[in-house]
């Protein structure tokens, strides 16, 4: 008989671990309890040796998703004569306890066959859950994570339920939100003036013929509402851009199953695995020829973001369509999601046909996740649901800090005991809802916690709802305010998220950030070590003729980098019809006299410009689309990349614009022009990197989205022995500040 206490680390509270290992030690005739505390959880064992050494290997090896073991140690114990049985005990003892807040997650096999199961207790029932899935973070009001303590209060347990939350060998043993039809969560069909007109099954069934009748539905998801349209119908889909005013931003699809998806789309063994995925994350995958989507849903794109359904509502509706369907946030362009319903029914009440809602409230919205996977791995897009907020040992020690970011798809991060927990995504605070939102956010991870920021962060930028909201806390708890510039936390972020320290350098490239000297910054070579920031290289600023006017209007960037490349005159006539009457007079007199025109040496802004001349994007569209523009037009073509002109690591593009317009002149195509575009980016980063003379470097800033421009950029410095870092866990995009800013914060010790 031998005794042995396991200490485990990682995901395993809140997941079914205890209940996993309750079946594990009963299976193997051991003894012995397991409960949480602050560091993961402790199991004592005894029994048999060759039983606890299988036991020992299964909790290494083979412990199911969702959750994460990191670490094992174990040690011999005494040995208890005549114990029996093995217990769960409660948790909670000590103060010291370490929060844990487990992130929302998709239905389970188990319980996905269960709702498929003709007379199982939960046959067709929307809200099926156990402890291994279900909704988490999106239905938590305070912790402990019990009960009484999520949206689920509402709901007591019926006779049945009961019994199996008591049961350790079920595995809805302590399943917080645990639910069937007699005591659970009901469907309800509404129409947009709120009246209700189905129930249940009913509701269901009305959701699903509005569906196949072209209609657009508003569903009351897991994290937010969501508007639903068929995927196959060219009509559908501008109906619900003309709603949404959302003109060509491609849409994510929900497909009924995985044969489906692979009927769309191409899917690799490692995009199949996520997909499964607890995290059931939007992948960002390649478009197959022909298939039953309408090229409305992502016009002009190679790419599709495609997903599986990740609840059991999901499931049901799908499979009763029974074909792909398009499933985006629920809101107007530029809004925060929609996630309580009478806020619903107000703001998208003249967007859909019905609204298919229920009665278990959603306490804080949880988008989406978006990944993509390469050759080396997958790169979060967006980071949401499945992943928020989980805590990411980053071994950053130091005070406890709040970081509250930038601007657009903005994050928030704490900082706590070396653990970077971010929140999920929150989108744009250029409007009340996002300021708003940000706020409550806030509230939210400080209470979960029980965080007391000893430092705050903002950007630079004074006139972010992130910066004004940092100072304003700032001054009511009487903690101290650093403000980090903008692609110095891009640059730390990404070394963060590696473990590096510095010094590092940073390619740091997006669309704009406000720059140390006042000027627009988004193309910089950074040399970053710990807090220390040193700008290397840049590219030479050129200025936009009305400012933030320029992101939404790519002709404008061209109309600003031609006249710092030959002053005034003319438009290339390749650029001209994008340029109505007046227009073109107008901004050159802009330029000419200096009005709100600030310089910018961003290499998001040179993307739009680029695309402006090459004829594929010039006027309206969303941010990115032109770069997506010229990355899809390159495809992977290989062409002699345009020259540079170099002065102290200043990289003037005039050589490349004369490039630029000379292929035009002589009738070169787009995906020339794009090919060579990228191809004397690579370049770039290359000066750059030998100018630092640091092995490591790191990649990020939204233009490191781009897949071609990522893969080009990594392949040439590798080439050249240097060691190449890029986001994995966190995005490259101003999703991943919140991080760089925390990171910059701590390393200040
Ligand atoms: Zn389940
Ligand atoms: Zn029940």
């Amino acid at each position: 008989m031998i005794r042995i206490r396991f200490q485990v680390r990682g995901v395993v509270q809140g997941v079914g671990f205890r209940p996993t290992v309750y079946r594990l030690a009963v299976e193997r005739d051991l003894s012995g309890s397991a409960w949480n505390h602050a560091e993961g959880v402790t199991i004592e064992a005894q029994g048999a040796a060759e039983l606890l050494a299988d036991f020992e290997r299964v909790l290494r090896q083979e412990i199911p998703l969702p959750a994460r073991v990191q670490s094992v140690a174990s040690e011999a114990m005494a040995a208890i004569p005549g114990e029996s049985g093995f217990q769960i005990l409660e948790s909670g003892r000590g103060s010291d306890l370490r929060p844990v807040v487990p992130p929302d997650l998709a239905v389970c096999a188990a319980c996905t066959a269960e709702v498929a199961t003709p007379g199982e207790r939960r046959y067709r029932y929307p809200f099926t859950n156990c402890t291994y899935c279900g909704p988490r973070y999106s239905i938590i009001a305070r912790l402990p994570y019990d009960r009484p303590h999520t949206a689920m209060q509402a709901f007591p347990m019926c006779p049945g339920c009961a019994r199996e939350y008591g049961d350790p060998r079920d595995r809805r043993f302590h399943a917080q939100p645990i639910a069937c039809p007699v005591c659970g969560p009901r469907l309800l069909l509404r129409q947009p003036d709120g009246v209700s007109t189905a129930e249940g099954e009913a509701a269901l069934q009305g959701a699903i013929t509005a569906l196949k009748a072209g209609q657009v539905v508003a569903l009351k998801g897991l994290g937010g509402y969501q508007f639903l349209v068929d995927a196959t119908s060219a009509e559908a889909v501008q109906r619900l851009r003309d709603r949404k005013h959302r003109e060509a931003k491609p849409f994510a699809v929900m497909f009924p199953d995985l044969a489906s998806l692979q009927a769309a789309c191409d899917v690799g063994e490692a995009e199949r695995v996520w997909l499964a995925s607890p995290e059931a994350p939007i992948l960002l995958l390649r478009r197959r020829g022909g298939g039953a989507v309408t090229e409305g849903v992502a016009p002009g794109n190679p790419n599709l973001g495609a997903f599986l359904p990740y609840t059991p509502l999901h499931r049901l509706l799908l499979a009763g369509v029974d074909r792909p369907l398009v499933c985006t946030s629920g809101n107007l362009s530029d809004e925060p999601m929609a996630f309580e319903d009478a806020e619903a029914l107000a703001r998208l009440g003249g967007l859909a046909e019905v609204f298919l809602t229920h009665d278990r409230p959603i306490l804080r919205p949880v988008d989406d996740s978006v990944v993509r996977i390469d050759g080396d791995g997958p790169t979060l897009l967006r980071r949401a649901r499945g992943f928020a907020p989980l805590a990411v040992p980053l071994g950053l020690d130091g005070p406890c800090v709040l970081a509250l970011g930038a601007h657009q798809k903005n994050t928030i991060a704490l900082l706590k005991g070396g653990e970077l927990i971010m929140s999920q995504h929150l989108g744009d605070l250029t409007n009340v809802e996002g300021a708003d939102l940000l706020a409550r956010t806030v509230d939210d991870l400080l209470a979960f916690f029980g965080a007391r920021p000893e430092r705050l962060v903002c950007d630079l930028h004074p006139d972010y709802a992130s910066t004004r909201l940092a100072e304003q806390l700032a001054s009511e708890w009487g903690t101290s305010l650093v403000r980090v510039q903008h692609h110095h936390a891009h640059g730390a972020a990404c070394a963060a998220e590696q473990g590096l320290k510095g010094p590092v350098l940073a390619l740091t490239w997006d669309g704009t950030g406000l720059g140390s000297d006042g000027t627009l910054w988004g193309g910089e070579a950074l040399r970053i070590e710990g807090p220390a920031c040193e700008r290397v290289g840049h590219l030479k600023p050129f200025p936009l003729p009305g400012g933030e006017a320029a992101v939404r209007e790519p002709r404008r960037s061209a109309c600003g980098l031609l006249w710092a490349v030959r002053g005034a005159g003319a438009p290339p006539p390749g650029l001209a019809p994008a340029f109505e009457g007046p227009d073109w007079a107008l901004l050159q007199a802009m330029l000419a006299k200096n009005l709100q025109s600030p310089l910018t040496s961003s290499i998001g802004r040179l993307f739009d410009a680029v695309a402006a001349l090459a004829g594929l994007q010039a006027r309206r569209g969303y941010e990115g689309q032109a770069a997506m523009a010229l990355e899809f037009a390159a495809g992977n073509r290989a062409e002699m990349p345009y020259p540079w002109e170099w002065k102290d690591g200043i990289a003037d593009p005039a050589p490349l614009v004369e490039g630029i317009l000379s292929d035009l002149a002589a009738g070169r195509d787009a995906a020339f022009l794009a090919a060579r575009f990228h191809a004397a980016l690579a370049d770039l980063a290359l000066v750059w990197a030998r100018l630092g003379g640091l092995r490591e470097v790191v990649l990020s800033g939204g233009c490191f989205q781009n897949a071609r421009l990522t893969e080009r950029v990594s392949a040439r410095l590798a080439d050249e022995g240097f060691r190449v870092h890029r986001h994995r866990l966190f995005p490259p995009n101003d999703g991943c500040i919140s991080l760089g800013q925390a990171a910059v914060a701590a390393w200040r010790n």
